[in-house]
């Protein structure tokens, strides 16, 4: 996480944020074009579909079928519950009265309980999970040695402070914007930067979704929020991460604008689309659109 500050850091300080016209802001959604073109709402998740016509619309909204998890969802359900409960237990290892990275390591790197039940729970490949878990360990170890050895007297709360990025999952009400009553996205803080983990390919469309989330928040909170982060982790033998730092632009936020119209739209008129001339195994309607007859 610390390399993620420093560079939003330079990010910040690089970027002229007046640039970011008012009127795009969530704040201003009491007229186009943040003022959604329908009253119906739609999920920011709705953006990120694989479907090239947009069925996915169509037979979410309109058939009313349920997603199918495929393995690609399953992955990104488990990385987030493995991240969110480690960070959890080792900083309640922190409040007990943990003081050193080797106190950590000790208690938590041969405990597998926490990725094997994700795994259990998931069907996700154990051993990825494990990679995964033992570098957040580790990562918090070493981050808890550096902030004791730099201010020694620090207490339980201090140590917990410094060592575990400020991020909140954050609820939020999207309907001012056309969006979901219970949206949730994590927030990093210190900068009040959305930030998602992702597990599939890099795609645009989570920039756009992060556009979003950010609209969403400044609506509800009547605050400005600039960056996203996209934290891509891929699992396996050797773990990867690669990272994204951009500006929430005027460019992102029309793009977002004009899709949910156009969800918006498409759910209001309930117009099958059509498939594609072919399906992507990862869509989550696989089953529906080629399977069952709709
Ligand atoms: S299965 Fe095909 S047609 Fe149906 S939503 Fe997915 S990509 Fe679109």
């Amino acid at each position: 996480m610390g390399d993620v500050e420093k560079r939003i850091r330079i990010l910040r300080r690089n970027t002229v944020t007046a640039e970011i016209s008012d009127e795009l802001r969530g704040y201003s959604w009491e007229k186009p074009p943040v003022e959604p073109a329908t009253t119906t709402t739609i999920s920011v998740s709705d953006i990120n579909g694989f479907c090239p016509t947009r069925r996915d619309i169509y037979v979410k909204y309109i058939l009313r079928e349920r997603p199918s998890l495929n393995p690609y969802m399953l992955r990104g359900i488990a990385c987030h519950r493995l991240i969110k409960e480690t960070i959890t237990s080792v900083k309640k290892a922190v409040y007990s009265g943990f003081r050193t990275g080797s106190e950590v390591i000790d208690e938590f790197y041969s405990n597998h309980a926490i990725p094997e039940k994700i795994s259990r729970d998931t069907g996700v490949d154990f051993r990825e999970l494990l990679s995964l878990y033992r570098f957040l360990v580790i990562q918090s170890a070493a981050k808890i040695d550096d902030v004791v050895s730099k201010y020694p007297n620090s207490d339980s709360e201090n140590i917990a402070g410094l060592t575990f990025p400020p991020i909140i999952e954050r609820k939020i009400d999207g309907r001012p914007v056309g969006l979901s009553p219970n949206l949730s996205v994590d927030v990093f803080t210190p900068f009040s930067i959305i930030m998602d983990f992702k597990t599939g390919i890099e795609r645009y469309e989570h920039r756009l979704a992060l556009a979003g989330y950010a609209i969403a928040i400044e609506a509800d909170d009547e605050t400005d929020i600039n960056f996203g982060c996209l934290i891509y982790i891929r699992l396996g033998d050797h773990l990867h991460f690669t990272q994204e730092e951009f500006v929430i632009t005027d460019e992102l936020r029309r793009e977002f604008l004009e899709i949910r119209d156009e969800i918006a739209e498409m759910i209001d008129s309930a117009v099958d689309p059509g498939k594609p001339e072919r399906c992507h195994r990862a869509c989550a309607y696989f089953g529906v659109c080629n399977e069952s007859g709709n």
